[in-house]
């Protein structure tokens, strides 16, 4: 682990919320209510604490699943990252627990849910709508890229609305910290249509990856698609290395949009705009008169606002099953220690 994650990660021994110190609570504690998503390894619960009512989302991973797929290390990662990271525009978690067959995430609740569900409710949002969610993962990647943390799964997918609909980056499982600012790493990890050039051809990812992925993800919350899409991941990864140059772009995207795009997805990872310096994007003509501060603050008005009817509602998340296929049982093996 980073030199800069130890030193966060005191943050976690002492977490609470509403000052009420939650290292007391107990996994027996928590009622499940219903399923909110299903990831890799797991299910993720709504879940009520009994004797205060407060609700959490709990992340289940089937430990059996994670070794079986290989994935120890981006489980670990992402545990101690997300339990060392301290800001708004990331979903916070307050505990984790382990037994013999899984390991348990108690995050903040966002009933708000992804931001990918209110982008196919609209079809594709008005560039101020869309301004909003790029400030937020800027926000969130300012923080991260200044403690060496590489994201690496921007979509909308990954952005969770909370009940006011503030923005959270979530699904930390590919994060990774890295030895320096200029750091790199090289498992191929990410979403097709939002993978960087250099991780197609393997010459290493540096927090450069992050920015080319907030291009595609401005491209993708103005339009409604990503740029580079094909049921075929080959012919994803073609188009991605011909670049945005070779984009047709929909009438509707405004110069500077478009301006700001091209200047996210450059091909040389230290020339897009952010690297090393997220300020610079702020200040790009696309933000013009866009108010961080207040965005920072909460002072300004989200575009959406959900809908929720009680503290436990669900109508912002799909239904899912209660069976699932995750490989189970015991494993005691140990390589979950730090968890
Ligand atoms: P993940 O495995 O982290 O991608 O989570 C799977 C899905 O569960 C996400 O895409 C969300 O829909 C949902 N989810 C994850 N974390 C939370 C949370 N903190 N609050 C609400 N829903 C969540």
């Amino acid at each position: 682990m980073g030199m800069t994650l130890a030193r966060l990660r005191d943050n976690f021994e002492k977490e609470t919320i509403d000052n009420e110190d939650l290292s007391q609570l107990e996994l027996a504690d928590l009622k499940t209510i219903s399923t909110l998503g299903i990831g890799g390894f797991g299910r993720v619960n709504l879940v009520k604490h009994v004797d205060s009512d407060k609700v959490f989302a709990l992340k289940i991973l089937n430990k059996a699943h994670v070794k079986k797929m290989n994935q120890q290390d981006h489980v670990l990662n992402e545990r101690n990252i997300l339990a060392a990271c301290r800001n708004d525009f990331i979903v916070r978690l307050h505990r984790s627990f382990r037994d013999s067959e899984r390991l348990y995430m108690l995050m903040e609740y966002c009933p708000g849910g992804e931001v990918w569900a209110m982008l196919r409710n609209w079809g594709r949002f008005d560039e101020q709508t869309a301004r909003f969610y790029c400030a937020a993962a800027l926000e969130a990647f300012d923080y991260l890229h200044r403690h060496f943390i590489i994201y690496r799964d921007l979509k909308p997918e990954n952005m969770l609305l909370d009940k006011n609909g503030i923005p959270k980056l979530a699904d930390f499982g590919f994060a990774k910290c890295l030895k320096s600012e200029s750091g790199r790493t090289f498992t191929f990890c990410g979403t097709a249509e939002y993978v960087a050039p250099e991780i197609i051809l393997n010459k290493g990812q540096s927090l450069g990856v992050d920015l080319w992925a907030l291009g595609i993800f401005m491209y993708e919350l103005v339009s409604g698609t990503p740029p580079f899409a094909s049921t075929d991941p080959m012919f994803t990864y073609n188009s991605i290395l011909k670049g945005v140059q070779s984009l047709a772009w929909p009438k509707y995207f405004s110069e500077s949009a478009k301006s700001l795009i091209c200047k996210f997805c450059r091909r040389e990872p230290a020339q897009r705009l952010g690297y090393g310096r997220i300020e610079d994007a702020r200040r790009d003509p696309w933000f013009q008169g866009f108010d961080f501060v207040a965005f920072r603050n909460h002072t300004m008005r989200p575009p959406i606002k959900p809908k929720l009817r009680s503290p436990t509602d669900t109508q912002n998340f799909d239904r899912f099953p209660s069976f699932d296929n995750f490989s189970s049982g015991e494993d005691d093996s140990g390589w979950d220690f730090e968890f």
